[in-house]
C-alpha cells in the first residue's frame, strides 16, 4: 500500500492502544497505557502524550507520515474534537490539535471507533473486496461503520455507520442517548443478559451473568437465555435491513464478544434478517463473523489515514 509508516492510536474507556503500522497492516511497534477515565481532561491526555513518546522513541519514528485516530465516540472530525460516553472529562476535548502538538505537525485524521473497526475488515477482514459493507461490533455497547462504493465513509463528523443508535423498538425503553428502542438498547452483551435475567434465567454456580454465560445457557437448551438472543438477533437484523435498503451494503460483519456467541448469535440473526430484508435489492445480503481481532481498532486507524493518502494521490 505505502513503503511509509503510519502512527496509530485506538483510545477507548479501558485503555490507550498506539503502533506503528506498516503498509501491510503489520504492526511494528506498540505502545499502551490505562485509560485515567475518571480524572481531567488533561490527565487522560498526558496518558495519549505518553503512548506516543513511546512510539516516537523508537527508530523507525522517522518514517512515520501521519497519525491516524479511532476514538470512542461521539467523536467530531470536522471539529477535531472527541466527546467519549466513557470519559467523562473529555467533551469536546480538542484531541487532534492536542496530537498534532505532540507529533510535530503530521497529519493527523480523527475517526470513530466503530469507524475504525470498518477500515480494518475492509482491509484485512471479512469485508475484504467488498465495496458496499456494514462491520459492526456488539459488546459491551453496538457500533458500526460503513464501507460505500469501495471507500470508508465516516461521514462529516466521523460517525456515520453508528446503529447501535438507531430505533428499532418505537415504544422500545429509554436509551442512555436519549431516544428509546435502539438496538444497542436491546443487543448489546449487558442488554442480552438484563432481558434474560429478568424473564427469569438464573447463572450457574459461578455466578456468571455475562452475554457469553447467557450464550452457554442458550447451548444447554434454556428457552428463556434462547429467547433473549433471538430478541437481539432481531433487532441487529432489523437495523442491518434498514442499512441495507438506505444504502445497498451486500454484506454485514460484526465483530465483539457478543458476535464471539457464533451459531447463538448467527443462526438466529440470519433467521431474522430473511423475515426483515425482503425487497429484492437486499435479499442477497450476508451476515458473517468479523475476522479482524483485538488490533482492529489500531489498524483501522491506520488504514483511515493510509487509504486516505492513497485517494488523494489517486485524485478520488
Ligand atoms: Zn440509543
Amino acid at each position: 500500500m505505502h513503503t511509509d509508516l503510519v502512527a496509530a492510536l485506538d483510545i477507548g474507556g479501558t485503555k490507550i492502544a498506539g503502533a506503528l503500522v506498516d503498509g501491510h497492516g503489520s504492526i511494528l511497534v506498540r505502545a499502551q497505557r490505562a485509560t485515567p477515565a475518571r480524572k481531567d481532561g488533561d490527565t487522560v491526555m498526558r496518558a495519549v502524550e505518553e503512548v506516543l513518546g513511546d512510539l516516537m522513541a523508537s527508530p523507525l519514528w522517522g518514517r512515520v507520515t501521519a497519525l491516524g485516530i479511532g476514538s470512542a465516540g461521539p467523536v467530531d472530525a470536522s471539529t477535531g474534537t472527541v466527546s467519549p460516553v466513557n470519559v467523562p472529562g473529555w467533551r469536546g476535548y480538542p484531541l487532534v490539535e492536542r496530537a498534532r502538538a505532540v507529533v510535530g505537525g503530521l497529519p493527523v485524521r480523527l475517526i470513530g471507533d466503530g469507524v475504525a473497526i470498518a477500515a480494518a475488515e475492509h482491509w484485512q477482514g471479512a469485508a475484504r473486496g467488498h465495496d458496499n459493507a456494514l462491520c459492526m461490533v456488539v459488546s459491551t455497547g453496538v457500533g458500526g461503520g460503513l464501507i460505500l462504493g469501495g471507500h470508508l465513509h465516516p461521514g462529516p463528523t466521523g460517525n456515520a455507520g453508528h446503529i447501535g443508535h438507531i430505533s428499532v423498538d418505537l415504544e422500545g425503553d429509554p436509551c442512555p442517548c436519549g431516544s428509546r428502542g435502539c438496538v444497542e438498547r436491546i443487543a448489546s452483551g449487558p442488554n442480552i443478559a438484563r432481558r434474560a435475567l429478568a424473564d427469569g434465567w438464573r447463572p450457574g454456580p459461578d455466578g456468571d451473568t455475562s452475554a457469553a454465560a447467557v450464550a452457554a445457557a442458550v447451548r444447554a437448551g434454556d428457552p428463556v437465555a434462547l429467547a433473549s438472543f433471538e430478541r437481539a438477533a432481531r433487532a441487529l437484523a432489523a437495523g442491518i435491513a434498514a442499512t441495507a435498503t438506505l444504502v445497498e451494503i451486500d454484506i454485514a460483519v460484526i465483530g465483539g464478544g457478543v458476535g464471539k456467541a457464533g451459531d447463538v448469535l448467527f443462526s438466529p440473526l440470519r433467521k431474522a434478517l430473511a423475515d426483515y430484508a425482503t425487497l429484492s435489492f437486499v435479499r442477497r445480503l450476508t451476515v458473517v463473523p468479523a475476522l479482524t481481532g483485538t488490533d482492529a481498532g489500531l489498524v483501522g486507524a491506520a488504514a483511515a489515514v493510509l487509504k486516505a493518502r492513497m485517494d488523494a494521490t489517486a485524485g478520488v
